[in-house]
């Protein structure tokens, strides 16, 4: 009951509002309202949710027929304004108007219409249109035309492109590959650009899609120093004089690629806008390749274009999926320094896996990961990996190494389900290929087993050890520096208890399960998210401004809650602050054993 009294109220609201919007247009533009049946009314909109009007306005003595859509939210929904078949077909495109004759208001100034007077911020919509069809007709909003360069392109493409290739300023030969059935999201995309088949095979193997059946051709891509200017061309012989006026090389490329003989013929082509290539394309129909009097493929370029230089061409939309891009796109870009650091994850457990996928996602896109355990339905809780991955295989590292490449189809990720020891064993120098090994694996003797080798020189590759404390109340990276300070045996006073422990040791803190078969130390996925994130933010840290020794930080978890379970800290961390970070230099011991042999 409540619930219908509330739906009739504001129903009752909005139909209150949409009068006076109607109101507003019958008094002042003298409206009508239209159905279905109208000439002007818009094709690409659901009927149902709006009520259509038809006002006659003049913009600069011109005769203009706006089509008006009130949605049935208003004003919670913005109004849609389109203009007349006829003012389209006379006007011809201009900036923010679509191919459905749409005109797109958006203004962050009117985003929100009033609730008060709603039929005011209608009447500043209808404005803002007579704005944009004004500017659009006296050419004065040109450059936005540029800005708006693929939205238009695309509107009229009639082939759909994901690309891994990066436009440069340099003319290449590209391919295209055509797989029989291609679809991302709900985009049904016709095929991807890539520089060579193998980048290919190797992006659609780490999506689980299935690369065969496919068709290749070569692609020419042009590199334009000027955007393409309006009208966009339609027929053949308006690309050809795009190319032949963009310069002497671009021309001559073309020329060669079309004489190539009876591929078809794909150009691909990018201008620079605000320090970015925009990337797009066209077919053009085949054209001339044989004619009298000429050998195959040797048929001059200018009369090919006599027989064929009306011939309308087939616009290629294409939509960037490369990391430069992706990153692009998500904010700030991706610094080079990360995309060329390598890291090895050895433990892909609770800590390693939301390390590896934190990353992952900071733009690091070269991993080897290693473990050996297998993820158990109680391991899920906490592992990045759920059940239905603990279904389908059994390994953390395989499942963490799957996720990756899904999730990024073009970094590089390995990953091996041998122990470390084991695979160490086998190659000891295979972590050396990895600009830093992060040890995320809770076992004190591997983790001095890699100290050891470390500090041997045996391990090149930068070691980083990070680990947890009971409950969460502490996490820890200790930063192995080859050459200054203490190593991680170091750490350790002569009983082998950790000197920098939070936690004052406690018998409860390791909870066994029934059989003592696994040990483990409870703590909740917040605090993990938590320590991870300050250990990812320090990493990144240091692969720019390199540590000149070997330190130790230290994230405080909640220590008023590890308290509250009658839990104690140690006293030399009882005055910092929850969620605090401290960075500790640590020096060679001079006990250690390890640091003594060196
Ligand atoms: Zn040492």
């Amino acid at each position: 009951m409540i619930e219908d009294l509330h739906k009739s109220s504001l129903a009752s609201f909005y139909k209150e509002l949409i009068k006076k919007a109607k109101n507003l247009l019958i008094k002042k533009y003298s409206a009508v309202q239209i159905d279905k049946n109208d000439n002007d009314f818009p094709s690409n909109i659901n009927s149902k949710k709006f009520i259509f009007f038809k006002v006659h306005i003049e913009a600069n003595k011109y005769p203009l027929v706006l089509i008006i859509a009130i949605p049935n939210h208003f004003p919670d929904e913005f109004p849609k304004i389109y203009i007349s078949e006829k003012n389209y077909s006379e006007i011809g495109q201009i900036p923010h108007v679509d191919k459905n004759r749409f005109v797109c208001t958006k203004d962050p100034n009117i985003a929100v219409l009033n609730d008060n007077r709603p039929d005011l911020a209608l009447d500043k919509l209808i404005e803002v249109a007579l704005d944009i069809i004004n500017k659009g007709i006296k050419k004065e909003s040109k450059d936005d035309f540029t800005d708006e360069f693929l939205a238009y392109w695309n509107e009229e493409s009639k082939y759909k492109l994901f690309s891994l290739f990066i436009p440069k300023s340099k003319i290449e030969t590209v391919k295209i590959i055509f797989p029989e059935d291609f679809k991302i999201a709900n985009t049904k995309a016709n095929g991807l650009i890539v520089r060579i088949k193998e980048d290919y095979d190797e992006w659609m193997n780490n999506l689980g899609l299935p690369s065969s059946n496919i068709e290749i051709v070569d692609a020419l891509y042009l590199p334009l120093s000027e955007p393409i200017s309006f009208p966009l061309p339609k027929k053949n012989n308006k690309v050809f004089k795009i190319i032949k006026d963009s310069g002497k090389n671009n021309f001559k490329a073309l020329k060669k690629y079309l004489n190539m003989g009876d591929s078809p013929n794909f150009i691909l082509f990018s201008f620079p806008i605000k320090n970015e290539r925009i990337l797009a394309g066209w077919k053009s129909p085949l054209w001339g390749e044989t004619m009298n009097g000429f050998r195959p493929g040797k048929v001059p370029i200018e009369q090919r274009m006599r027989k064929s230089g009306t011939s309308l061409i087939k616009k290629i939309s294409i939509e960037r999926v490369d990391q430069d891009r992706l990153f692009r796109r998500g904010g700030v870009g991706i610094k080079t320094s990360f995309k060329k650091t390598s890291i090895a994850i050895i433990g892909c457990g609770s800590l390693g896996s939301p390390l590896a996928i934190s990353l992952l996602k900071s733009g690091i896109s070269k991993f080897f990961l290693i473990d050996n355990d297998i993820l158990e339905p109680a391991n899920v809780a906490r592992h990045i990996c759920g059940m239905s991955d603990a279904v389908e295989a059994p390994y953390k590292s395989e499942l963490l190494c799957k996720k990756m490449l899904q999730h990024f189809p073009h970094i590089e990720c390995k990953s091996s389900k041998e122990d470390i020891l084991d695979v160490l064993e086998h190659n000891e120098t295979c972590l050396n290929n990895y600009d830093i090994s992060i040890i995320a694996l809770g076992n004190k003797s591997v983790e001095r087993r890699l100290n050891y080798l470390a500090r041997k020189e045996v391990l090149k590759s930068h070691l980083i050890f990070i680990w947890m404390e009971p409950f969460g109340v502490a996490g820890h990276m200790f930063y192995l520096h080859p050459d200054n300070g203490g190593c991680f045996q170091c750490c350790f006073d002569s009983e082998g208890i950790f000197k920098y422990s939070v936690a004052k040791h406690h018998k409860d803190f390791f909870k066994r399960e029934s059989g003592c078969q696994s040990t483990y130390v409870p703590y909740s996925n917040l605090e993990i998210d938590s320590f991870i994130n300050s250990v990812t933010r320090e990493i990144l840290y240091n692969i720019d401004e390199k540590p000149k020794q070997s330190y130790l930080m230290t994230w405080i978890g909640n220590t008023t809650f590890f308290e509250s379970m009658g839990y104690t800290i140690n006293n030399k961390w009882t005055a910092y602050l929850n969620y605090s970070i401290h960075k500790n230099e640590i020096q060679q011991n001079n006990n250690c054993e390890i640091c003594i042999t060196k």
